[in-house]
């Protein structure tokens, strides 16, 4: 029997959490929940990286230390060990982002290699994770995804994104470390998705090393994911898939609106979520062919992926089925789900304070605008400062 007050523990949840730090997660979603101000407060960050006010250290103190583990991987290293003491993993996401030129693809890849050398014999540390445009241009993928004709320039510059993806997928198939491949826009997916196939005909024939994304509030995934089913068993390959519920709604229904297309997204939160699980269920009904890794914050997703495990016999600790969860946020679920012998690892972005400017905006907006998580995370926060005063 599943107990469905397991999240419910904040002595667990924030276990980690001195009551200084405690304090500061709450004063930080006390602010982050009120709109005007991460509005201003979004702005005055820009205007002030961009004039070069010494604002770093404020940033650091505070959204920063949060929500990122440090300017650079060996910085990351004392939150990994930390985590790990829970039996939570690290997938380290160096998450500098909006990059579009060659070197800095370049350096991108150089920085995921690093990682997965940085992995070797770090059991803190199973897994690695990019974006698609961390690798090459979103106007590439833009292009490819419309079926237009690239030029000989372009194709060459095309070909460098797959030795880059091939580079990353040889590299963990060595070192028996696994790759998520982040999913973004649906104008540049078909793209990304139809190459990370491909890493996972060449890859995954006997394990599970590439990973892609399914975003569920897309309406057309769960057939895609069939789809891909039939052609994995036809060719004899293991399908790795995150599935999450996808980060750009509202840019993507505003594009839809504009050009004049059907929406991509589910119509209701309740679609989606109704979507989400139902993939969920298909993956876990058939996991000897699709291994999965749950990002997801949503506690009755959670429940339900550990209901299903139960009646389908499926071991807490089968390394086909991961939990995920962002670092900063919902320690409720990664804590909890770690103490009860679930594989947990949570992304930990990292990189120089003003390229994760964007994620961090992301996430400050996220809090905001997703009814619910916020309030979840401050009455956690609350229940805690009150469970340890008495
Ligand atoms: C480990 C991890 C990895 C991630 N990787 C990616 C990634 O590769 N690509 C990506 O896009 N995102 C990614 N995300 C973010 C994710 O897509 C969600 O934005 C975020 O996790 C919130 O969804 P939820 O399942 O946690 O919870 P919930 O709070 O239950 O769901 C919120 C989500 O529901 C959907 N939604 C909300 N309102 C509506 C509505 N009216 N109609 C239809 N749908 C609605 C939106 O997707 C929204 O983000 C990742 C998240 C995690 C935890």
């Amino acid at each position: 029997m599943i107990n469905h007050s397991l999240f419910e523990n904040t002595d667990t949840a924030f276990t980690l959490k001195s009551d200084s730090e405690l304090e500061r997660a709450y004063f930080l979603f006390k602010m982050i929940s009120s709109e005007p101000l991460v509005r201003i407060g979004t702005a005055a960050t820009n205007f002030a990286l961009k004039a070069h006010l010494p604002v770093e250290k404020l940033i650091r103190a505070t959204v920063f230390d949060h929500f990122c583990g440090g300017v650079n991987e060996d910085d990351c290293l004392s939150v990994i060990d930390k985590l790990y003491t829970e039996r939570v993993c690290s997938v380290l996401d160096y998450s500098v982002e909006g990059k579009s030129v060659e070197n800095q693809f370049d350096n991108a890849l150089e920085k995921i290699l690093k990682i997965i050398n940085f992995c070797d014999e770090r059991e803190a540390m199973p897994i690695v994770v990019f974006k698609p445009t961390g690798f090459g241009r979103f106007l590439l993928y833009q292009k490819k995804t419309e079926g237009v004709e690239l030029t000989e320039e372009e194709e060459a510059e095309w070909n460098r994104i797959v030795v880059r993806f091939d580079t990353v997928c040889k590299l963990a198939k060595e070192k028996d470390v696994e790759v998520l491949i982040d999913a973004e826009e649906s104008w540049m997916q078909t793209a990304a998705d139809d190459l990370v196939e491909e890493m996972m005909q060449r890859y995954n024939k006997d394990v599970t090393v590439v990973y892609n994304t399914l975003q569920l509030y897309r309406w057309d995934r769960l057939d895609y994911l069939k789809q891909l089913h039939q052609r994995a068993k036809a060719n004899g390959f293991k399908i790795g898939m995150k599935i999450v519920r996808g980060a750009y709604m509202e840019k993507e229904r505003e594009r839809a609106l504009d050009k004049g297309y059907d929406s991509p997204i589910c119509e209701n939160k309740k679609a989606t979520d109704d979507n989400f699980n139902e993939t969920l269920s298909y993956i876990l009904n058939n996991l000897k062919e699709i291994s999965v890794f749950i990002g997801t914050h949503n506690e009755a997703s959670c429940y339900l992926a550990l209901e299903l495990m139960e009646t389908l016999n499926i071991s807490k600790q089968d390394n086909n089925v991961w939990f995920g969860q962002l670092y900063g946020m919902s320690d409720h679920i990664s804590f909890n789900l770690a103490a009860e012998g679930y594989n947990v690892a949570k992304y930990i972005p990292f990189g120089p304070v003003k390229d994760v400017m964007p994620y961090l905006i992301r996430r400050a907006e996220e809090n905001t605008s997703v009814a619910g998580q916020t309030s979840r995370e401050l009455s956690l926060l609350k229940a805690e400062r009150k469970r340890r005063k008495l």
